[in-house]
């Protein structure tokens, strides 16, 4: 079975970042590139700000830390994944750029590399079919936050053969992970249940049911919810909670699945949650203060 021994990662966002953190504590020599030098650079205080963190709390040592930040290397172009045995595309939730990547990606690798994506929702075997090796395409997709979440779901494409699958199984255990197997339909398991629920509060928060706070209280407190769904939202990124809704309203052709339109008027305003500062909450000042 091919052993993955060299890792890249293309998309250095809250997601590349985790993926490359928990692969170099785990010892496996990392490359993070992205679209923006700025991202990659920002992603490497990031995991080193995150690992002192954990150390800070004894969760690993000092040593362990200073290991793995040596398996971290910046990529600044793809041509330098050309030695990776495994490359995760973990970029925008958006087809066309993804497919983009991998049109880039494909022909630097070698001919036993397995290619991955993080998609939240995106069709494994669609974006399979766009690439040279469909048979070592496979969905590999972290919960966020990456270094703290215990499930990654797999997903085969249609193609994918058995050794992409078997050695991508042993690489997310080598991670300390543990898996559940998802059938490629929009969303997958975790998705498919969340965004809806997500959608849900957002549509309860439009037609005023409550506010933001009343959502939140109401679903920490009385669904024993370790956070609220909209604090959740701005969580994960109201951008990729849109495109999850996009892809899953017209995958499944069910009208029950219609992004909420507040979830849409917050997006094209770029208040795409903590990472734009801005979201259901806004996050600039010392505590996050709801927007609506
Ligand atoms: P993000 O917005 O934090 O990061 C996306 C990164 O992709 C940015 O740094 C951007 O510069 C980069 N990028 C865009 N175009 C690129 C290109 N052509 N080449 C290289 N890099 C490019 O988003 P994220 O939350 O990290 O999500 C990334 C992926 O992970 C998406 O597919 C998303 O659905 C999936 N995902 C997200 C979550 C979540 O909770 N946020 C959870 C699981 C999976």
């Amino acid at each position: 079975m091919a052993s993955i021994r060299k890792v890249g990662v293309v998309g250095a966002g809250q997601m590349g970042n985790g993926i490359a953190h928990v692969c170099a504590l785990a010892g496996i020599p990392v490359l993070l590139n992205d679209v923006s030098p700025a991202r990659i650079k920002d992603a490497l205080a990031i995991i080193n700000g995150n690992m002192a963190r954990q150390v800070g709390k004894n969760l690993i040592s000092e040593d362990a830390r200073k290991t793995a930040l040596k398996n971290i290397s910046a990529a600044d172009t793809i041509d330098a994944l050309s030695d990776c045995d495994l490359v995760i595309e973990t970029a925008t939730e958006k087809e066309d750029v993804k497919r983009k990547i991998l049109a880039e990606l494909c022909p630097v690798l070698q001919p036993h590399a397995i290619v991955a994506t993080n998609t939240s929702s995106i069709s494994i075997t669609r974006l399979a079919a766009s690439t040279d090796r469909p048979e070592k395409f496979i969905g590999i997709h972290f919960m966020n936050p990456v270094p703290l979440m215990e499930l990654v779901e797999l997903i085969r494409g249609i193609a994918t053969n058995d050794e992409t699958f078997e050695a991508s199984k042993e690489f997310v255990t080598k991670l300390g992970k543990t898996i559940a197997v998802a059938e490629d339909f929009p969303a997958f398991i975790v998705n498919r249940i969340l965004l809806p629920m997500i959608n849900e509060a957002i549509y309860t928060l439009y037609e005023g049911v409550g506010n933001v706070e009343g959502i939140d209280t109401a679903m920490r407190l009385g669904a024993h919810h370790p956070m609220g769904p909209l604090e959740l939202a701005d969580f994960i990124g109201l951008d990729t909670c849109l495109s999850v809704m996009q892809v899953l309203h017209e995958g499944l052709a069910d009208s029950k699945y219609r992004p909420c339109p507040l979830l849409v008027k917050y997006v094209e305003a770029g208040w795409l949650g903590r990472k734009a500062q801005r979201g259901f909450y806004d996050y600039r000042g010392e505590k996050p203060v709801p927007t609506r």
